[in-house]
């Protein structure tokens, strides 16, 4: 399935991390950071392929010392992922990374601020065809820059940031660069890419930092990451949660496959919010539903609705979908009844039946059921259900004839 998006894109330059393309009208890439010791290589690895299987594309690990740079040298041949070398306060640690053989380096210029150490590990970078982030933080800008802009981080400080170093590099002749300016403030962040974006043609890497635990820190990042992305701007991003980073793996993905930047790998679960005329508990199907699926690749739009009544109109476009009648449910297919379940089974039916439709296709799944008996039954459950309920279901007509006479 191909990915579909009507959003514009930011034309840049493109950036190789490893065999993963970074900008250029790439693919938008998900990026993650391990949480182990980058010593423990076994530990590391085993998260690393977590990452991988949750949809990660480029992963980070700190190298925050030799033990460390070691152990990046075991993991990256042995690694699924591209490896980022994440680099502060010691440039030495960078040389490290490279002799590791790691696929790129990330580079804060907040920390490392001696030009001759940024321009020898520059060189080494030219040298080896290894990229760098520039990875300003608002949190670690330069003293000088938070000083020169009245004691604030502000965009202009941080693209300034991002920009001295880009020249420090540019003296020695390297360019394979992509920038990052992170903040934990989302206006703050959003404004500064913003600007970072009219004034260079590198690939972007977005990111809201220490975006916390979930759940706000998922609604603070999405906040920040999907504003720039609907604007066209960002070639990779990168959820910074309190959390397991699988979490911020699932989350860059289904962000990006909900923004339609990359084709969808898992499935895409709709539920109504519930109402009135829910004959099921709704929250606790989906839930059943989404655990049922869970990382399954199985493309398809899945649709868990409280009831016939209206369920099937509106989740009709979705590929698949479950509207519950009296005690029993209405399987649907792109707005098709096709079948009825015992309520029981609601959960188990939509799993054969979408594993039926990734192998043989919607056709031949419209084409094996029952499609009158299915669209009767549907019928005679939505009629007793309006026979029983009314077309007002939550009773608001009764309400507001009671407010009326307050
Ligand atoms: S009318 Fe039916 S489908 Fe719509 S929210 Fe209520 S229960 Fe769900």
């Amino acid at each position: 399935m191909e990915a579909t998006t009507i959003l514009p894109r930011r034309p840049t330059r493109q950036v190789m991390v490893g065999r993963v393309p970074v900008g250029g009208g790439a693919p938008v890439t998900v990026q993650s950071m391990t949480t182990t010791k980058t010593s423990d290589v076994d530990g590391t690895l085993a998260q690393i392929y977590a990452l991988a299987a949750a949809g990660c594309d480029i992963v980070r690990c700190t190298c925050n010392d030799l033990d460390a740079a070691e152990g990046l040298a075991q993991i990256v041949p042995r690694s699924p992922l591209p490896i980022v070398a994440d680099i502060h306060h010691q440039y030495r640690m960078a040389l490290a990374a490279l002799e590791a053989g790691v696929h790129c380096l990330r580079l804060n210029p907040g920390n490392i601020r001696k030009p001759d150490h940024i321009k020898l590990v520059a060189s080494e970078c030219r040298d080896r065809g290894v990229p760098i982030r520039i990875g300003v933080n608002g949190g670690s800008l330069d003293e000088r820059l938070y000083e020169k802009y009245g004691g604030r981080v502000t965009p202009e400080a941080m693209v300034e940031s991002a920009m001295i170093e880009l020249a420090y590099f540019e003296e020695v002749g390297f360019d394979d660069v992509k920038i990052s300016v992170k903040a934990s403030n989302v206006p703050l962040m959003i404004e500064a890419y913003r600007q970072l974006a009219d004034v260079t043609d590198h690939p972007l890497h977005l990111g809201v930092t220490e975006a916390g635990p979930l759940p706000g820190g998922l609604l603070k990042a999405t906040a920040g990451i999907a504003t720039l992305l609907a604007e066209g701007i960002g070639d990779t991003i990168r959820y910074s949660l309190t959390a397991d980073p699988v979490e911020e793996a699932r989350a860059g993905r289904q962000l990006l496959e909900a923004l339609g930047l990359r084709e969808r790998k898992s499935v895409d679960l709709i539920a109504c919010p519930s109402c009135g005329r829910a004959e099921i508990d709704v929250i606790a199907v989906a839930k059943a539903a989404q655990e049922a699926f869970g990382e399954r690749e199985i493309p398809l739009q899945i649709a868990v609705m409280g009831c016939v009544v209206n369920g099937p109109g509106e989740a009709r476009d979705a590929d698949l979908g479950i509207a519950a009648g009296t005690r029993r449910g209405h399987l649907f297919v792109r707005g098709t009844n096709v079948a009825v379940v015992p309520e029981e089974e609601m959960v188990s039916a939509l799993v054969e039946w979408a594993e039926f439709i990734v192998e043989h296709g919607v056709e031949r799944a419209l084409e094996r059921a029952d499609l009158t008996a299915a669209k009767a039954a549907a019928e005679a459950d939505r009629a007793a259900l309006l026979d029983e309920q009314g077309l007002d279901a939550n009773n608001a007509g009764q309400r507001i004839d009671v407010i009326r006479r307050i």
